[in-house]
């Protein structure tokens, strides 16, 4: 077994968009860090060969965290490959914006799916694998607060994960593992930008104070607080990084 002297973070979703300027930001804190991927191969490939060349380390794994055999064996790999996990920040995520009324039981199932099924999975995997001392962090969405149509089933879902957060951090009781989660306002990726006219990311550029989209980096910066030495006091907290926006 390959053991790494760092601390060991598993970024989910981590490929592309938010997750991989997470897991940029993680390594350069020093982490070795793992890219887990669903369908991303080649980003994720492509990530971890920059990471090795600017002397970090990375692994890519494969794994849909919605489901269960997958995510206990991307944890099986992190041991087998790196060693126990430190760190666990549960990115990967879905939205799709419609009407309650229009949405289908297909993606009603899709979005619990991936986004709360998924976090249950890493968390408990997490619960008896994680290091003593370790740091989750879940992924939220300031929507939950501004509440806009169109959101419900997405935003049902961060909710979710929301009260997961506030519960689990207290489950950890005894194990000194902290669990808070990040709910971001709009970001620049992806998720954000797809199937939105210029006119509207406009509207919500210019929604919070500061006037400005997110960026992935905004919310790796606030990962890597509550994922490194300065965040140990914080625990069941849910952080809206967002500009001011709500
Ligand atoms: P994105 O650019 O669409 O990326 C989504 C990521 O999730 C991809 O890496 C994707 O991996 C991964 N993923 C999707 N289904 C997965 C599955 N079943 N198993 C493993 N990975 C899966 O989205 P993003 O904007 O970076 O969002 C990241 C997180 O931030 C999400 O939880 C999202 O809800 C939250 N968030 C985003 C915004 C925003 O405005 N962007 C705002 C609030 C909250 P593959 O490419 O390998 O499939």
């Amino acid at each position: 077994m390959t053991r790494v002297q760092k601390q060991i973070a598993i970024v989910t979703g981590a490929a592309r968009g938010i997750g991989a300027a997470v897991a940029r930001r993680l390594a350069a804190d020093g982490f070795a860090v793992v890219i887990n991927y669903a369908s991303s191969s080649a980003e994720a490939d492509a990530l971890v060969e920059t990471l090795e060349r600017a002397g970090h380390t990375a692994i890519a794994v494969k794994a849909d965290v919605s489901k269960a055999e997958d995510v206990r064996q991307m944890f099986d790999a992190t041991e087998q490959k790196l060693g126990k996990v430190d760190v666990l920040v549960n990115n990967a995520g879905i939205m799709k914006v419609m009407p309650l009324a229009e949405t289908s039981d297909g993606v009603f199932e899709q979005t619990f799916s991936i986004n709360v099924q998924g976090t249950f999975n890493t968390l408990r995997e997490a619960a008896t694998r994680m290091n003593i001392g370790g740091r989750i962090v879940n992924f939220s969405t300031s929507v939950v607060g501004t509440n806009l149509p169109g959101y419900a089933i997405y935003a049902g879902t961060k909710a979710a994960v929301e009260t997961f957060t506030r519960i689990f951090a207290k489950e950890m009781r005894g194990r000194n593992i902290t669990v808070n989660a990040v709910a971001p306002g709009p970001i620049a990726t992806d998720l954000f930008l797809t199937g939105k006219s210029d006119e509207l990311i406009q509207q919500f550029t210019k929604a919070a104070p500061l006037e400005r989209l997110g960026q992935p980096e905004d919310i790796a910066n606030a990962v890597s607080f509550l994922a490194g030495p300065d965040g140990g006091w914080v625990n069941g907290q849910i952080l809206r990084a967002n500009g001011g926006l709500v």
